[in-house]
């Protein structure tokens, strides 16, 4: 979401004559968009100034920007604890950048951090999103009134709010109209999204109608709000993608009713079976997280068994990280060296079962939608159905395209292949 509201940020400053800079040495404003999710956010981003301090300490210094939810939450202090920081912006205040630098003076810093979401959307829906991407991010719904236990979310995005339907389908439109074939719908709870009876299952199925747009993909999901509307989309529609990242958090309902979850393994199982009913190639990926205060020996097996049974691909897994202000702050840990050992054994088995899946596919032919050139220009890259990293050889004329390609090689994270030919004379 920090990429998209990045990418939204830059589409307001332009109006006020900033343009990116790959050579930052030269800039005149410069702005940290953070994220405060785990632990040493807050550490990093200071450093970072230090470090620009360094770069500006013979020059002119830039504006000093700090946005995202360290800045949320931090939000005086930031201003107090380091006087090069200029402006400090939380991610519901957006709206306000360009009145904030235009009004900036070198006597008065600023902090905006209220939680207005509605201008914050009326605002931007009115400036076109620029984005030109194969495959672009769409902020369908932010914020969160769950309140996991372990969670800064609700007090750093605010309560739950859901665009207008409306505003997100001309988003849509305008994204497919520039050149996007992918649309990722995003949300901290993107499957709570409701707005005057329409439903994340609707906006799906609006999106799928625009012709130029060959997948649909959202995240990041909760299994409470994987209601049978939503399930049953995946029976109709032709566009979603069969990879679902659905956090399940922990294997163990003792732990998921510690962490305030809501939910219990045995409703996250009668999702996965819906799914896997309706299409057994659907795929899931999850985030774990490990040693959270009250994990055992027990209940980490247990967490260890449902990655064995349901096979997870692509996720991710965290050592348990305090929050300041929520509940689980306050908890006492567990021992850190066998937090550590617990995630080591978490991800050996999370990414042997991923080498496992790609290797799979070595001499198959897969679909993957070609997003760019490589890093060295050399080869084309790409992501398979399942969001797996392709690197394909091939010509420049395919970015945009979906191609069949045959796989050759694989390792945990990427696959290697080359563009049949054969199969692809329609969209070459
Ligand atoms: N809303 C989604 C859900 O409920 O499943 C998750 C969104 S959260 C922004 C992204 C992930 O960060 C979570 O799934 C969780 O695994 C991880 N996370 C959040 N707080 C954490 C903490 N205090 N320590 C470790 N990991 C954390
Ligand atoms: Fe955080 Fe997700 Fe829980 Fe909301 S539902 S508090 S975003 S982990």
């Amino acid at each position: 979401m920090n990429e998209y509201d990045s990418n939204r940020i830059y589409d307001s400053v332009k109006r006020i004559g900033f343009e990116k800079t790959d050579n930052y040495e030269d800039a005149n404003c410069y702005l940290l968009n953070t994220c405060h999710i785990r632990d040493k956010a807050k550490e990093k981003v200071y450093h970072e100034i230090g470090r620009v301090k360094k770069i500006f300490r013979a020059k002119k210094k830039p504006l000093v920007i700090v946005a995202g939810c360290v800045a949320q939450a931090e939000n005086q202090e930031m201003l107090k604890r380091e006087p090069y920081i200029d402006l400090v912006i939380g991610p519901q205040a957006y709206h306000k950048i360009n009145d904030t630098i235009l009004n900036y003076t070198e006597k008065q810093k600023i902090e905006e951090t209220d939680f207005d979401a509605v201008s914050k959307f009326e605002y931007l829906s009115r400036i076109k999103n620029q984005s030109s991407e194969s495959s672009s991010f769409l902020t369908i719904q932010e914020g969160c009134d769950k309140f996991c236990n372990f969670c800064v979310v609700p007090y750093t995005r605010g309560p739950e709010y859901s665009r207008p339907f409306k505003q997100i389908i001309n988003e849509a439109k305008n994204l497919a109209d520039q050149g996007s074939k992918e649309i990722v719908l995003l949300g901290q709870n993107v499957n709570s999204y409701k707005y005057n009876g329409f439903k994340l299952s609707d906006l799906i199925l609006e999106i799928e109608k625009l012709n130029q747009i060959q997948r649909i993909r959202y995240t990041t999901s909760h299994p409470k709000d994987m209601t049978d509307d939503l399930i049953d989309v995946y029976k109709y529609s032709k566009k979603l993608m069969p990879l679902i990242h659905l956090p399940v958090q922990s294997g163990s309902d003792k732990i998921l009713n510690l962490m305030n979850r809501k939910h219990s393994i045995k409703e996250y199982l009668n999702v996965y079976e819906k799914l896997k009913k309706i299409n057994s190639c659907i795929e899931f990926s999850s985030d774990f997280i490990i040693g959270y205060p009250g994990e055992d020996e027990r209940e980490f097996n247990q967490t260890y068994n449902l990655i064995k049974e349901l096979k997870f691909i692509n996720s991710y897994s965290f050592i348990f990280s305090p929050r300041p202000g929520t509940v689980a702050d306050k908890l006492k840990l567990i021992d850190k060296k066998k937090s550590l050992k617990r995630l080591k054994k978490i991800q050996s088995l999370l990414f042997k079962i991923q080498i496992k899946k790609n290797k799979s596919l070595e001499n198959k032919l897969l679909k993957v939608l070609v997003e760019n050139k490589t890093k060295d220009n050399k080869r084309l890259f790409g992501r398979s159905e399942y969001m797996t990293a392709v690197i394909l050889e091939g010509k420049e004329d395919y970015v945009g395209q979906t191609v069949n390609a045959r796989i050759i090689s694989s390792n945990q994270n990427s696959l290697f292949g080359k563009i049949d030919q054969s199969n692809n004379k329609k969209v070459a």
